[in-house]
């Protein structure tokens, strides 16, 4: 067994996600001339909002259409890679990335942290069942494919984002029994000032329109059971229970920045609720240390456009230039983002009391009552819950279930819950990479 070969390549900046805000800064730096390399893991750029297969295109607002011309216009270049793995940082500008299973080492100048972002979920017993999926699995596989998961869903869980996927469901030919969100009518009332918005008031009317009567307000899952081919779901208001069979319960409560990458390179992360959680802290150039930029869903969840604003700030500020009028359109969105996250964001009671029978690290098959034990044994950080449980210690290295234990700890003992240890390879990679097996 002996050390694969490892090919080193030089550039003058490093992008890291080709979602909108990678893009935005990828189109600047080529017009400026700059050399650079964009990676991400998936076969084609784009990142979360700009999946659409090209014949799938549905509500055309002005940061979709430029958001698709760049990944038309970039998708041919050869210094954007797909199919690429950022697995880690070695310190001195020296990332580890996986392209088709060959490792490299890029050696960068400057590098540009645009990640983006992942679901978030508030656990439910039966949310592990099959027909129970993630609202943005759907999305995905509608926008990509225009393959319907099952003909009819319940779409539950807080944020507009659900709207969106409800929306394209029916549009593809699919039967939205409900939208369950989570927050009440009252709560969420304070916010209807983001319909005055051009392009965010246009995509929300036209998904009421569309969604019209089939919209429910206050209501929470309490669980989910398997009813022969099809799923049974009990949902809750104020003490009042009833219960909707469905073919599929697509579920989400926000996302969470992908902040992994950033914590290898040193970059500062702060914590802030209103804004996803732990974030990169960026200042106003979208500079986070020195020759380290970051940009969209890292530095704080605020949606496509404020993603394309960050990015475009970052590529000016690599390029010596400045914008003022669009540091004011940003600061604006990073307001508005804070506003609307509140607003859709889960009550404390509601991650206090998921029921101890509730699976939580779903790889390791741990749950709430496991870890509330182990709360109560005194152990009130992420670390001590994952040395006393095993959650987090799966396949997904703690993705998906350190979030709710994050937000368990705050509600429930008060905890500022500290950012998780972050060692490289940042996602599983074969250990076949790195050596030679043969
Ligand atoms: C599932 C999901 C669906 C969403 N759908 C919508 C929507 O319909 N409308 C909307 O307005 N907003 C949506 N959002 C919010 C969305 O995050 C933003 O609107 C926008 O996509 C943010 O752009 P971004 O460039 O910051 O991140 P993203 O679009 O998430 O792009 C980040 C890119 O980084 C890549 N990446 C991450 N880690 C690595 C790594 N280690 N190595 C290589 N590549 C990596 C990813 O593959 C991804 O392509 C969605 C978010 C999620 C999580």
């Amino acid at each position: 067994m002996k050390r694969a070969d490892v090919e080193r390549i030089e550039t003058e900046i490093f992008i890291a996600g080709g979602g909108i805000a990678g893009l935005a800064a990828a189109e600047i730096l080529l017009e400026a001339g700059k050399d650079f390399i964009l990676v991400d893991e998936y076969p084609y750029i784009g990142g979360q909002y700009l999946r659409d297969n090209p014949d799938y295109r549905p509500l055309d607002t002005p940061t979709r259409k430029y958001g698709f011309h760049l990944r038309d216009h970039l998708s041919k270049a050869d210094n954007i890679w797909t199919e690429t793995l950022v697995a880690g940082y070695y310190g001195n500008g020296e990332i580890a990335v996986v392209k088709k299973e060959k490792p490299y080492i890029i050696k960068a100048d400057k590098i540009l942290i645009a990640t983006g972002a992942r679901e978030k979920f508030l656990p439910f017993p039966g949310w592990t069942l099959p027909g129970v999926i993630s609202a943005g699995a759907v999305q995905a596989l509608v926008k990509t494919s225009g393959y319907l998961p099952a003909r009819d869903a319940i779409i539950a869980g807080t944020g507009p984002f659900l709207l969106a996927v409800a929306y394209e469901f029916e549009k593809a030919g699919g039967k939205v029994i409900e939208v369950a969100e989570l927050n009440p009518i009252k709560k969420l009332m304070g916010f209807t000032t983001a319909l005055l918005d051009f392009e965010k008031g246009r995509e929300g009317i036209k998904y009421l329109v569309k969604l019209f009567g089939k919209l429910s307000y206050g209501w929470k899952i309490v669980e989910a059971k398997q009813n022969g081919e099809k799923l049974r779901v009990t949902l809750e208001k104020n003490g009042k229970k009833r219960e909707l069979e469905t073919e599929l319960l697509a579920i989400g409560h926000g996302f969470v920045p992908n902040i992994e990458f950033a914590q290898l390179c040193g970059c500062p992360v702060s914590y802030k609720p209103e804004l996803g959680g732990w974030i990169i802290e960026v200042d106003e150039n979208m500079s986070c240390g020195k020759d380290m930029y970051a940009a969209g869903e890292v530095t704080g969840i605020g949606g496509a456009r404020k993603a394309l604003i960050e990015g475009q700030l970052a590529a000016l500020s690599i390029t010596g230039k400045e914008d003022k009028k669009l540091k004011k359109k940003r600061a604006h969105e990073v307001k508005f983002a804070a506003k609307l996250n509140t607003v859709y964001s889960v009550s404390p009671h509601l991650w206090k009391s998921i029921p101890d029978n509730t699976i939580i690290c779903r790889c390791e098959d741990v749950t709430m009552g496991e870890i509330r034990k182990a709360v109560e044994e005194g152990f009130v950080s992420t670390r001590g819950i994952k040395g006393a449980t095993r959650v987090g210690m799966g396949n997904c290295q703690g993705r998906t279930c350190f979030p709710i234990v994050m937000e368990f700890l705050r509600s429930y003992k008060g905890v500022k819950p500290e950012a998780v240890s972050i060692r490289p390879p940042i996602k599983p990679v074969d250990l076949g990479v790195f050596v030679d097996l043969e």
